[in-house]
């Protein structure tokens, strides 16, 4: 884009926390004033559940707390604000006379609505970058109202596609307008032991390296990723990529770096192959719309389920009858994360044995991952579902198998404590009787 040396331009970061590879901000270093913006995400009540958990809000101020240091030494600063985009950006391009807006593509329904509204509320140029995919829209090979159902053609007609070479981040940045920047409010919570992970590029960055040039872990991904810790045997990237501290594109390229100079084998491939089940559950959120979060989706086929709030209640709390599916979830309510075998089973468990409505199990993992996408978080629950892309309709995972494989000692079950005491479903207090 062309930056005209005058101009005042805002930049609203979204899913793009980082300097690296930010072709958005890049875009408007040009500019004679930039004003640099987060937005918190909207509090939006949903299946009884408000508010994010704490890992998950820990996790994402850290984010935000080092790309604000990150300006600060290059003479700028991030405002973040806790108010609808809708209200606040129109404000501030009044108040700091700005000439023109940029910011990322997000996939959900409700960000991109916070967009148009932005835009209809806006008489100056909004520029959006594609910054948190591999691809761009022009480099798929179809229509997005093309977009295949299911991953496997999705996979094949973008697989061995190139994309864009990742951007060096922006060696000086225009000042900002005379803006009071407020210091961000200190954040009490720590990393849990099990997954001493911060927010921000530098640690994003961190792991990577060690996951694949240090470490070389990447080599026996394959046979590792299904481990139920984190750090342990996947790359554990999901937090800083879901928050955009680290691009998929420098994720990528490095993947293939490493096959070039030292080891290709199905492993390194397979990594690979997962962010483009990421890529495509991005693109097919973009085509459902605002089916992501219908129960029945864009078939609308209705699919039989209940609310049983205690059957709910217990699985949010991993007081559940099976322990292995109690672990997982007191793993992710502690530190906001847990792995995709994990996330299978505890989302096969609520949708198949609680017979629950898979939507209320999406609220609860978007209140708590601290790789919260929506795109993948709702996708994937879909597709356990039996509602979304899987061909098969839907996942029925075997609870005693699927210990049998990747618990066989019970360490990780009792690592998290997942033995409870059996209880009945369905309990009646006796003050719910009618009295004759
Ligand atoms: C019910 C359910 C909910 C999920 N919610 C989310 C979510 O909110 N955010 C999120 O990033 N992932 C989500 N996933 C996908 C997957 O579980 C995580 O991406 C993965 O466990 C993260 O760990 P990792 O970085 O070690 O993954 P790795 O196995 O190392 O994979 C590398 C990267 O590929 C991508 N990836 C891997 N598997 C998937 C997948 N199935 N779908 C989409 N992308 C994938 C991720 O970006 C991941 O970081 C969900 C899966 C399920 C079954």
């Amino acid at each position: 884009m062309q930056t005209i040396a005058n101009e005042r331009h805002l930049y609203w970061f979204r899913n793009d926390l980082r300097l690296n590879d930010n072709r958005g901000l890049v875009a408007h270093a040009g500019a004679d004033r930039l004003l640099l913006v987060y937005i918190w995400p909207q509090n939006r009540p949903w299946c009884n559940i408000t508010g994010m958990g704490a890992q998950r809000e820990r996790f994402l101020m850290e984010s935000l707390a080092a790309l604000k240091a990150t300006l600060r030494k290059l003479g700028q600063d991030l405002l973040v604000l806790h108010r609808s985009p809708e209200l606040v950006i129109p404000e501030l391009v009044r108040d700091y006379a700005i000439d023109r807006v940029g910011t990322t593509v997000a996939p959900g329904y409700y960000e991109r609505r916070a967009l148009e509204g932005v835009r209809r509320r806006l008489q100056i140029p909004v520029q959006v970058y594609e910054s948190a995919t591999l691809f761009t829209r022009e480099d798929l090979p179809f229509e997005p109202a093309d977009m295949p159902a299911s991953f496997t053609p999705f996979r094949k007609a973008v697989e061995g596609r190139r994309y864009l070479d990742p951007v060096a981040r922006p060696d000086t940045l225009p000042k900002p307008p005379a803006v009071e920047f407020h210091t961000l409010p200190a954040n009490h919570t720590a990393p849990h032991t099990a997954l001493p992970v911060r927010g921000g590029s530098l640690p994003g960055s961190r792991r990577l390296r060690q996951f694949v040039a240090e470490d070389k872990s990447i080599v026996s991904y394959q046979q590792t990723r299904n481990c139920l810790d984190g750090l342990a045997g996947s790359s554990t990237l999901s937090p800083w990529l879901a928050n955009g501290c680290l691009s998929v594109r420098e994720v990528a390229t490095a993947i293939h770096r490493f096959e070039q100079q030292e080891v290709r084998n199905e492993s390194t491939y397979w990594l690979y192959f997962e962010l483009l089940w990421r890529e495509f559950f991005h693109w097919r959120a973009i085509a459902d719309d605002v089916n992501l979060f219908r129960q029945g989706s864009r078939e609308n086929t209705l699919h039989h389920c209940t609310f049983e709030p205690r059957a709910f209640a217990r699985w949010c709390a991993g007081d559940t009858d099976a322990p292995l599916v109690n672990a997982i979830m007191r793993q992710l309510v502690a530190t906001g994360w847990a792995s995709n075998r994990g996330r299978q089973i505890a989302a096969s468990y609520l949708v198949n044995e609680l017979e629950l409505d898979w939507r209320y199990g999406a609220a609860f993992f978007e209140k708590h991952l601290i790789d919260y996408d929506v795109a993948s978080n709702y996708g994937n629950w879909q597709y356990i579902a039996g509602v979304g892309a899987d061909p098969r309709g839907g996942r029925h995972f075997n609870l005693e198998k699927q210990a049998r494989e990747h618990d066989p000692e019970g360490v990780f079950t009792a690592k998290w404590q997942g033995h409870q005491p059996p209880q009945p479903k369905f309990v009646t207090d006796a003050a719910d009787w009618p009295l004759s």
